[in-house]
């Protein structure tokens, strides 16, 4: 972890509203030293032979698998996250850097026909990469940036959402516990406005990878085009859940509430907006209303909680706006007491102008409303600038691939509301975001292709 930040931020615990730690708010001159040793530590990691990396990377994957549940723990009090989530997430850390484990060794080029010669391209690093994190899936998302990049021969420097920096930093530690060399992993706690911003206009930074809000994004790519510097975005959401008659209704309506309030609504991918085929709407509604007041709705610190409170009292205050002018069809449990609680609400929507249906609520808010066949079906998901993820609940087949590849979005599922699997690609439409994390090809978005020539006759 960077030091010597005169500054420091209080990191809380959102189910209690109590104080968790007091981390340090790196200065930007402290986030220039890191980006220049991180700079230092590029040519040996770069050169490191193919298996040696691909081997430190299986042994940090092997020590952060002995820590999953200090990890969860850390993250069940700082993010206010359930244990089911947090213990999930840490191990995705583990399992994405052990699927990219694969890639230094798997680093292929092409080898292309020419006259006179050879022709074959290289995946060559960038050098220092960036990747800025938002705070509501501290642990993922780092692994989905930091991962691929070591991999492909980069060094990265991290920087955690302010409200939620332990994770990360202890997954630091890990990786230098791991035998990764320092300079390699640098985790850098601080603002988006100093360490972020100087992310951005440091020259050594070669490329950022940004997760978090369009707002912001926005900024990050005008300020990435002024050094030509590579980004990734992954920003907001405005997903469609779309549920036509012919579907298992039971089915579609149990599964609805954990497409949009897992993790208190605080997911990129919530299916925040539920479509309903006119002729099934009441039933569906009778369905969902059990589904959403049975949702166990606890401190996380019962393991059996199924959602945990929100991350900030400006972020409940944000969400509760939502509610002040609409139709609450139904409203689920929350405790009462300290800490950002806001139960799991569903609205009854007539009109695709409204606000809660229109922009992301990033909380436990769900927006209800008919239509009328298949094509008005995809003309109210296609109606928004977002197009990160979806779901389409039908027995027909043809339907289902029809729908699917009507709806402007990165990730579609088919009776079934998960989005995310390390081994497949993901990311955003439109304002959604730019570029493709996971999957097999994630690595080569960190490098540089090149093409070399030689001529047969020396
Ligand atoms: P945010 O945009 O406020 O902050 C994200 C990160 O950027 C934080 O680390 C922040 O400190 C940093 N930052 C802020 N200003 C910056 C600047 N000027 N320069 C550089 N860095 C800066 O987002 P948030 O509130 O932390 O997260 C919520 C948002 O993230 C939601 O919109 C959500 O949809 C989005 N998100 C998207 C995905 C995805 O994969 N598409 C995943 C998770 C979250």
């Amino acid at each position: 972890m960077a030091s010597s930040a005169s500054e420091t931020h209080t990191v809380l615990n959102p189910a209690t509203g109590g104080a968790v730690a007091e981390v340090p708010s790196t200065g930007a001159e402290e986030t220039d030293r890191v980006i220049e040793r991180a700079q230092d530590a590029f040519p040996a990691w770069r050169d490191l032979a193919p298996g040696e990396r691909a081997g430190l990377l299986r042994r940090f994957a092997a020590v952060v698998d002995a820590h999953i549940e200090e990890l969860a723990e850390l993250e069940v009090r700082n993010a206010g996250h359930t244990w089911s989530n947090a213990r999930w997430e840490a191990g995705n850390v583990r399992d994405v850097v052990n699927y990219y484990s694969a890639a230094p060794e798997r680093l292929f080029g092409r080898q292309i026909p020419v006259a006179g010669g050879i022709d074959v391209t290289f995946h060559e690093p960038l050098g220092v990469v960036a990747v800025i994190v938002p705070w509501n899936f501290p642990m993922p998302i780092a692994g989905w940036g930091f991962a691929p990049a070591l991999a492909a021969g980069n060094c990265v420097v991290l920087k955690p959402a302010e409200m939620t920096p332990l994770t990360a930093i202890r997954i630091g530690e890990l990786a230098l516990e791991a035998g990764v060399p320092p300079g390699v992993l640098n985790v850098v706690p601080g603002k988006g406005s100093v360490v972020g911003a100087r992310f951005v206009s440091h020259p050594l930074v070669r490329k950022v990878c940004f997760t978090g809000s369009t707002e912001v994004g926005k900024q990050i790519m005008a300020g990435c085009a002024e050094q030509v510097k590579r980004v990734t975005l992954e920003l907001g959401g405005k997903s469609a859940n779309v549920v036509f008659a012919d579907a298992d209704l039971g089915k579609a309506a149990a599964a609805a509430p954990y497409a949009v309030f897992d993790n208190a609504g605080q997911d990129c991918c919530a299916r925040s907006r539920i479509l309903v085929e006119r002729s099934a709407y009441d039933q569906f509604l009778e369905l969902l209303e059990p589904a959403v007041t049975s949702l166990r709705v606890l401190d996380p610190v019962d393991e059996s909680s199924e959602m945990g409170p929100l991350i900030s009292a400006s972020q409940k205050a944000s969400v509760l706006g939502f509610l002040d002018d609409a139709e609450v069809a139904i409203t689920g449990s929350a405790p009462g007491g300290a800490g950002f609680w806001v139960p799991p609400t569903v609205v009854a929507v007539d009109s695709p102008d409204e606000r809660v249906w229109r922009e992301e609520v990033f909380g436990p808010v769900v927006a209800v409303m008919p239509f009328d066949g298949e094509a008005d079906a995809v003309t109210l998901a296609n109606d928004t600038e977002y197009g990160l993820s979806g779901s389409v609940y039908t027995r027909d087949l043809g339907r289902a691939l029809r729908v699917s590849r009507g709806i402007q979005a990165g990730n579609i599922s088919v009776n079934s509301h998960a989005s995310v699997r390390y081994w497949t690609p993901f990311g955003g439409y439109k304002q959604s975001g730019l570029g493709r994390e996971l999957g097999p090809d994630a690595p080569n978005a960190f490098t540089e292709e090149k093409n070399v020539y030689i001529a047969q006759e020396a």
